[in-house]
């Protein structure tokens, strides 16, 4: 039986809710090497709550120091090409100094691993993640238009350095596709303990929505798709409509039914929480939703013309080079578009939406 922790919390005492994690789910650190993996999407303030919160990671930073491990890491991989901005992502979100001089690049050193054939045959994954003996995830309570929601699951698409992201959005295709993708890279090291950020929250059109939603609440477990099926839950999902935890739970990787977990805390269902366009579960099966994507009557990025910069951060992170700059706006070609939402995902502005 799987058991998720939902604590109380601010980020002034969220140490309380951190601590408790530990006691519920014991790891063993002494002497060990421990990997702190936040959600760094990419550059942006801490107030924009597009990442982890800086005070959330350095409540796990120090408890794990009291914990004697040999070697503390915290990094992550953000962006889809940000060789170069790791540690700029770090510095403008206050991550660096929580990281209390335990950050690296962990993007410079990579392992080439098997992989799912069917994507790519094999991918490079961070060394450090891959040699940690405890590696422990550190989620944002998120939307995601690709997947819905971002949670534990994904948050470890980021053991990935730099361009293969976006490679693998481009080979995945399709929604369907990716959801069942991040699957696999999930499970090449499945983390042992997640903590996530539910103090400040954000809905609507996730990733990187200005949508933010007081929820006053940190999560533990020491299983991902019992935590996320909880995050569903409180989405006001049916977890069981979402294609990566159906795959996720049907190669046992674990379970999100309520009479498979033991909840410390009780499920705060966040009220009217509103999901990103295609109303999010649907892309789960949902033959209608299919069958529009099929006839590209679907979704596709539009810049705000108010908003955007002219930039061009976006045309030159699309996988799918679908966007070119037409008098100062970015323009997309629809039949390249491979509706992936990462030009929506790295807009400094937030200019991008779906329409
Ligand atoms: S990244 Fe955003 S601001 Fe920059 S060109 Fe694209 S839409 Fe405009
Ligand atoms: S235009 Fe945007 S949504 Fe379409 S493929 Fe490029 S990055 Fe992905």
């Amino acid at each position: 039986m799987h058991r998720v922790m939902i604590h109380p919390a601010s980020y002034e005492n969220c140490q309380r809710a951190v601590n408790r994690a530990f006691e519920l789910f014991p790891q063993q650190i002494k002497g060990k090497k421990v990997v702190i993996k936040p959600n760094v999407l990419r550059i942006s303030k801490a107030d924009e709550h597009i990442v982890t919160h800086p005070s959330i990671l350095r409540a796990v930073v120090d408890k794990v120091e009291t914990l004697s491990p040999s070697e503390l890491i915290v990094g992550d991989n953000p962006g889809l090409f940000a060789y170069g901005e790791n540690k700029t992502s770090f510095e403008t979100t206050g991550l660096l100094d929580a990281a209390k001089g335990y950050y690296r690049n962990i993007g410079d050193f990579s392992m080439q691993l098997d992989f799912n054939p069917e994507y790519l045959p094999h991918v490079g994954v961070s060394k450090a993640i891959m040699e940690a003996d405890v590696l422990i995830s550190l989620p944002k309570f998120k939307t995601h238009g690709l997947t819905v929601m971002t949670g534990a699951i994904k948050n470890s698409y980021g053991i990935l350095p730099g361009a293969q992201k976006a490679r693998l959005h481009q080979i995945a295709g399709s929604p369907e596709r990716f959801h069942e993708m991040i699957v696999d890279v999930y499970r090449l090291r499945i983390p042992d303990l997640f903590i996530m950020d539910a103090v400040i929250g954000m809905e609507g059109n996730g990733p990187a929505s200005p949508d933010l939603r007081n929820i006053g609440v940190v999560l533990a477990a020491d299983n991902g798709v019992a935590m996320d099926g909880v995050v569903a839950r409180m989405m006001g999902l049916d977890p069981g409509e979402l294609r990566f935890l159906l795959k996720a739970r049907d190669i046992g990787l674990g379970n999100f039914d309520l009479d498979s977990l033991e909840l410390d805390g009780d499920i705060p269902v966040v009220p009217d929480f509103i999901l990103p366009p295609l109303s999010g579960q649907k892309i789960a099966g949902s033959p209608t939703i299919n069958e529009r994507m099929q006839a590209k009557m679907r979704l596709l990025p539009e810049a705000n013309s108010e908003l955007c910069t002219a930039c061009g951060a976006c045309i030159d992170q699309c996988p799918a080079s679908a966007l070119y700059m037409a008098e100062d706006i970015p323009q997309v070609h629809r039949d390249l578009c491979i509706t992936c939402f990462c030009c929506q995902e790295i807009c400094p502005e937030k200019a991008m939406t779906l329409q």
